[in-house]
């Protein structure tokens, strides 16, 4: 597959790194973390620039902080150990990570050796280039065809809410410039869904397709629940735009009980009484009148509600990346 980036880009924002952060967040992965910390340095070792690797354990019950505490004196100046007091989810403990980090660029990946950490250079040659936010693709994807289609339905609705084309967004192996980490800490919303928010601020994004590995030593750390309220993250974190399909509902259900009502009507006075079945239609019409307006009026809440929910969320209005010709 080739790479999906949007050309069009000014050279102005060709980034020169020289600290690459590496952020990832670990649940009970006490299976994983001493393979990930060695591959995720080797891959840290073999580039041009320095790097931090920042593991940020989200109060796992087993022995994954203490496995970090140890590599962190070991590894110093290079690992750093984010430890959670409880669970607070994947995006928090990500966005935790985020806020601990220091380097030009960000990569995020999972604690799981899903996301391969070797295939993190082709990502940061994107990043150099000038893309800020550089997403993934993951080729011959290891995951169950459940989880394949509920994937396929969200991103697609991703794509349509954002305007920004990603393929992937459950992926995340993903690097982000200096600015639009600093754009989504700015971010005061409790329920974040990372990949989304980052597109909100990105200017050219770019996807390289990657390796997806089984998830061959445990499982996944996600259960029905944690899913769905997941996708719950990701509608309201993009669009308010459910409480607003409420009045288009409910303005559509009283139109149609008024037509029908006026319908009821004409046909009474040709017909008679007996063919609108003594009244009982014209019951329900007007029931549909008041279905109808209800919806609406709380489709007007709705509108008020989104309003508070914007500005509670206080996100930045805009992002400057670079003031010129002023000393
Ligand atoms: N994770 C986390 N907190 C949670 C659930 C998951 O930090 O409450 C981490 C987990 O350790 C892993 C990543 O998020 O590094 C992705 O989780 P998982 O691999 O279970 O998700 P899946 O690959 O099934 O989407
Ligand atoms: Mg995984």
């Amino acid at each position: 597959m080739n790479d999906l980036c949007n050309s069009e880009f000014s050279r102005d924002i060709q980034l020169d790194i020289k600290l690459v952060s590496m952020v990832a967040p670990v649940y009970n992965e006490e299976v994983n973390v001493e393979e990930l910390i060695q591959r995720c340095v080797a891959v840290g070792e073999s580039l041009d620039s320095d790097y931090e690797l920042i593991l940020v354990d989200d109060g796992s019950k087993d022995h994954s902080a203490q496995l970090i505490t140890e590599a962190a004196n070991k590894h110093k100046g290079n690992l750093i150990g984010v430890l959670l007091n409880r669970n607070y989810g994947q995006h928090a403990a990500v966005m935790a990570g985020l806020a601990q980090s220091k380097g030009d660029v960000v990569v995020t990946l999972d604690a799981d050796l899903q996301n391969p950490p070797e295939e993190i250079p082709k990502l940061l040659e994107k990043s150099s280039q000038g893309f800020d936010v550089v997403g993934s693709v993951r080729q011959h994807r290891q995951d169950t065809f459940f989880r394949r289609s509920a994937s396929k339905v969200i991103n697609r609705a991703v794509q349509k809410a954002t305007g920004v084309m990603m393929s992937d967004y459950g992926c995340m192996l993903r690097a982000y410039h200096r600015s639009v980490v600093d754009a989504m800490l700015a971010c005061h919303e409790r329920s974040t869904f990372i990949p989304v928010l980052a597109n909100s601020f990105a200017r050219n994004t770019c996807e390289v397709p990657v390796a997806h590995a089984d998830r061959s030593k445990d499982e996944t750390k996600y259960s029905m629940m944690k899913l769905i309220n997941l996708q719950f993250d990701l509608l309201t974190s993009m669009t308010t735009f459910p409480l607003r399909l409420l009045s288009v509902l409910g303005g559509l259900l009283a139109l149609a009980g008024f037509a029908f009502s006026l319908l009821l009507l004409v046909t009474r006075f040709i017909y008679g009484a007996d063919w609108a079945g003594e009244g009982v239609f014209t019951v329900f019409a007007i029931l549909f009148i008041f279905i109808g307006v209800q919806l609406l009026a709380m489709g007007l809440l709705g509108e008020y509600i989104g309003r508070i929910y914007h500005d509670v969320r206080a996100r930045p209005r805009y992002f400057v990346h670079k003031v010129v010709g002023c000393e």
